[in-house]
């Protein structure tokens, strides 16, 4: 169950149904996500591992981070690493994680929280869980995902917000069976309180069994929901989606989500990651944790990692 939840829904602003003339988004695409480790050894699920780069655009990437119960002395994170040219945004649904960078940002994110990081021009970071945390064990479930940046800010200096679990945005949809959770972006004119480079919005639904949305969203915005849990149908043709499967829509000003009236009672609503942004549309040259426009230039990061221009990792 995310932490962040609400228990009357019907007190929230509730997202008006689609107008006269509105067009539903169809769903171009589905596909799964394979399993996979990262860092020391914490299981993920690849969101996006079958979407071609071009239909993601802003993104990168998306890993699902657990969900998992780690036993006593399990629990994993990475070690020291960098990253140049994009953004890491790391939102904790349950659990904690703690993140510190050579840039001298970091903290702890836990419940509900979003470490929305700007690697920019350079930057060494670890992401962990707590010692108490590593030797109580616990549950553990997130995702990253990886903003790409404009070739104009790729070099732009590291900038790290913290976006507390209180601050995010919380909307319902028309029939009040759904929480919207508005991270970044904007969904009906109301803001979320992530700062981006470039327009996009990322957005955590959860709907009741039974529930369905109609999502307004931008016109000129890319569109992909991923689910973390459950299971329900998403376009207004009604395709089937369920854990671990992300859809791609087409064109549109809304998108459609529904639950099925049954869930299994390890996952009873269906939780979805919607996201999508203004594509950016230029050349992408991505190699391990470098994203930048042209294959020179990540060679040129490889070389500046190695040359220790990344910065220095922190004392203590
Ligand atoms: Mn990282």
């Amino acid at each position: 169950m995310p932490a962040i939840t609400v228990d009357d829904l019907t007190v929230l602003p509730r997202i008006k149904g689609p107008g006269l003339g509105d067009q539903p988004r169809p769903v171009r695409s589905v596909t799964a996500a394979p399993r996979g480790y990262e860092g020391e050894g914490f299981p993920v699920r690849r969101a996006f591992a079958g979407v071609d780069l071009r239909d993601l655009d802003p993104f990168i990437m998306m890993d699902q981070m657990g969900e998992v119960e780690y036993a006593p002395g399990e629990a994993k994170g990475t070690p020291w690493h960098p990253h140049r040219g994009f953004e890491t945004v790391t939102y904790m649904i349950d659990g904690v994680f703690d993140h510190q960078d050579s840039h001298g940002g970091g903290g702890t994110i836990t419940n509900g929280d979003t470490q929305w990081m700007t690697a920019g021009s350079g930057l060494l970071h670890i992401e962990a869980p707590p010692e108490w945390l590593v030797q109580s064990g616990g549950l553990f479930h997130g995702i990253q995902l990886w903003v790409n940046l404009p070739r104009a800010s790729k070099l732009t200096d590291p900038r790290y917000q913290d976006i507390r679990a209180g601050e995010v945005r919380l909307l319902t949809s028309a029939d009040a069976g759904a929480l919207v959770r508005v991270i970044a972006g904007s969904v009906a004119g109301h803001d979320g309180p992530g700062a981006t480079h470039t327009p996009m919005s990322l957005v955590h639904v959860s709907l009741e069994p039974g529930a369905r949305i109609d999502l307004p969203w931008e016109v000129e915005f890319n569109a992909l929901a991923y689910v973390l849990g459950g299971r329900g149908t998403v376009g207004i043709e009604g395709r089937p989606l369920e854990s671990g499967q992300t859809a791609v829509f087409g064109p549109g000003d809304f998108l459609t989500l529904a639950a099925d009236g049954a869930q299994e009672s390890r996952s009873p609503q269906l939780d979805v990651v919607v996201l999508g942004g203004r594509p950016i549309r230029e050349p992408i040259a991505w190699a391990g944790p470098f994203v930048m426009n042209t294959k020179s230039e990540v060679l040129g990061a490889y070389e500046d990692f190695q040359k220790g221009r990344f910065g220095h990792i922190p004392a203590g």
